[in-house]
């Protein structure tokens, strides 16, 4: 498949290394945020075909994120993907209300990671 833009949302520099690389190596192109502040930055410019969203971000939460993008008609249809530390009962439904497709268990699991990855990009139709 064709390289696609993929933003990652995620405070933790382990993770958000770990998240680039294995997207690098899949060929896209990553563009990162820590916080909601700059994720909406890069919003303003780039409409991404996914978005990796750390959950637990200083401030702004990663759910309170992804409701304000799934809330406004030009980012509304950028796939998010939720990365959570805490797969506690319930947050599986607090993710999926919020607006996200799936999640991803942190620590990431490179397989895990790369399969969710590869199927929500092959199944959405932005180009960018
Ligand atoms: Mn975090």
């Amino acid at each position: 498949m064709p390289g696609k833009t993929v933003l990652i949302v995620e405070d933790n520099p382990m993770n958000l290394e770990l998240a680039s690389d294995i997207l690098v190596a899949l060929g896209h192109q990553v563009l990162h945020a820590t916080t909601a502040q700059e994720a909406l930055t890069h919003l303003e410019t780039t409409l991404p075909s996914l978005i990796l969203m750390d959950i637990q971000l200083p401030g702004t939460s990663g759910l309170d994120l992804t409701r304000q993008i799934k809330a406004d008609p030009r980012t509304k249809d950028i796939t998010v993907v939720a990365l959570t530390a805490h797969a506690m009962k319930g947050d599986e439904e607090k993710v999926f209300q919020a607006g996200c497709s799936a999640y991803i268990a942190k620590p990431i699991d490179t397989r895990e990671f790369t399969r969710i990855v590869q199927q929500h990009l092959s199944g959405n139709g932005h180009t960018q």
